[in-house]
């Protein structure tokens, strides 16, 4: 079957993201072979995969040394979103068309996270993505003043919805175009239906992504926010000045709780760039990447420098730093889609927890091994790092009584010791595994 032997050959092409072959993660789709010619599709995470032109090139490489089609044609597609339904909505509503929605948040307010929006959004843009940014920050809304846009006069369309106004290839909704200049002081179920007008009453389109700015903090608004839109990836914008692990795992939590993935941390305002000779200074000091992965197993997807600039979009100016965030956050929003399919099985004996993703994917770890290595701030000083928990004062007879798994990265476990507060990433987990 010339099928199968098609299979074959692109077995070869690994995805570096996802280190699998893109056959066995399902991306080679709708074969066709007619008259010499070969079709087939090829459907990745995430539209914006910045490395599908390097798929493509090597597909029909490998399939040009292997067989003589006379043309092979490769379609690119994405991944639709599994959930894309909306709760207590009709069939026709404007989200039908919007693949992706990624929620942008903060723990805490000023850490430029709208402008963090609104970069990603702008150059996502310039490369031919349809993309939309909904600014849902009652308290302040800045994506009037980052795309320079006053006294917007909104219109509608026949199906009385929002036309959402459009800059530098972006489409942008915002409080501010609603409420104008006026002070905002809105209770709860007020927020939510504003929130409602803008996002199910915006005509939004076809959009490859669709970009969320919530409103700083972890409330009760950004839990309904998130537990309303059908939310597939959220990131956490934050800077190393007014840095707090507690405030990130905060984030972290909250997300969880509506089981929106977190893809990624970006760390703003990280360092300042003098204009003059370019040197790089981290006048706030260091970077708390490390911890991130270390503690919560979630990645850093960028670091963006101090720069005023930053205060106003203009897409004739592409900063290396936001050209190189954009890439990674893209692939991280791709490497989600995939991981949401792929949660371990877990279960445990007298001394080991086991997880196992696939037949040849599975580690063991002893339950004392596992304790002593708990990264929490009561077993590992914050600012230094060093281990404060004893490991010999682990009990030997030690063993879980409850294990939450938390989102496709990481689990909580409750400790028979009355230990509960440590969040053990799979990666963290792996380097502690009996099998190397
Ligand atoms: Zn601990």
């Amino acid at each position: 079957m010339q099928e199968e032997q098609i299979l074959t050959v692109l077995k070869e092409i690994i995805d570096p993201d996802l280190n699998r072959d893109i056959v066995s993660l399902g991306f080679v789709k709708n074969i066709h072979i007619q008259n010499n010619t070969l079709k087939f599709d090829l459907c990745l995470t995430t539209p914006a995969c910045p490395v599908k032109e390097e798929f493509v090139s090597k597909a029909k490489d490998l399939l040009n040394n292997s067989f003589k089609f006379d043309d092979i044609t490769i379609n690119l597609t994405a991944v639709n979103s599994p959930n894309r339904s909306v709760r207590g909505s009709n069939d026709h509503h404007p989200l039908q068309g919007v693949r992706t929605i990624i929620a942008v948040s903060s723990c805490k307010g000023g850490v430029g996270k709208s402008s963090v929006a609104a970069h990603i959004a702008t150059e996502l843009a310039g490369r031919g993505f349809r993309v939309g940014l909904l600014d849902i920050d009652i308290h302040g809304p800045s994506l009037p003043a980052l795309f320079q846009i006053n006294r917007i006069q909104v219109e509608t369309n026949d199906q009385k919805h929002v036309i959402p106004v459009e800059r530098h290839g972006v489409k942008l909704m915002s409080f501010g175009f609603l409420l104008g200049d006026a002070p905002a002081v809105m209770r709860g179920p007020i927020i939510s239906q504003y929130v409602q007008t803008l996002l199910f009453q915006t005509d939004w389109g076809t959009l490859d992504y669709l970009f969320l700015d919530l409103p700083p903090g972890t409330g009760d608004v950004q839990l309904t926010l998130t537990q309303t839109v059908p939310v597939d990836g959220a990131v956490i914008v934050t800077t190393p000045q007014n840095l707090s692990l507690i405030d990130v795992s905060r984030g972290i939590i909250m997300f969880e709780k509506v089981k929106v993935p977190v893809i990624g941390i970006i760390e703003n305002m990280a360092y300042f760039e003098c204009p003059d000779n370019g040197k790089r200074y981290d006048v706030f000091g260091p970077s708390a990447c490390e911890q991130f992965k270390r503690r919560f197993g979630v990645e850093t997807l960028g670091q963006l420098p101090l720069n005023p600039e930053f205060q106003r979009i203009d897409p004739s100016v592409r900063h290396p730093a936001i050209v190189d965030l954009v890439d990674q956050t893209v692939r991280a929003i791709g490497k989600g889609v995939v991981a949401k399919h792929r949660t371990p099985q877990m279960h445990t004996d007298a001394t080991h927890l086991h997880m196992n993703w696939s037949q040849d994917e599975q580690i063991s770890v002893p339950f004392r091994r596992l304790r002593s290595s708990c990264p929490c701030a009561v077993c590992v000083d914050e600012i230094t790092g060093q281990r404060r928990l004893d490991p010999d004062s682990v009990p030997d007879d030690i063993k879980p009584l409850k294990i939450i798994p938390l989102g496709n990265y990481a689990v909580g476990i409750e400790w028979s010791d009355g230990h509960a507060s440590g969040i053990y990433s799979y990666e963290m987990i792996q380097s502690l595994t009996d099998q190397k």
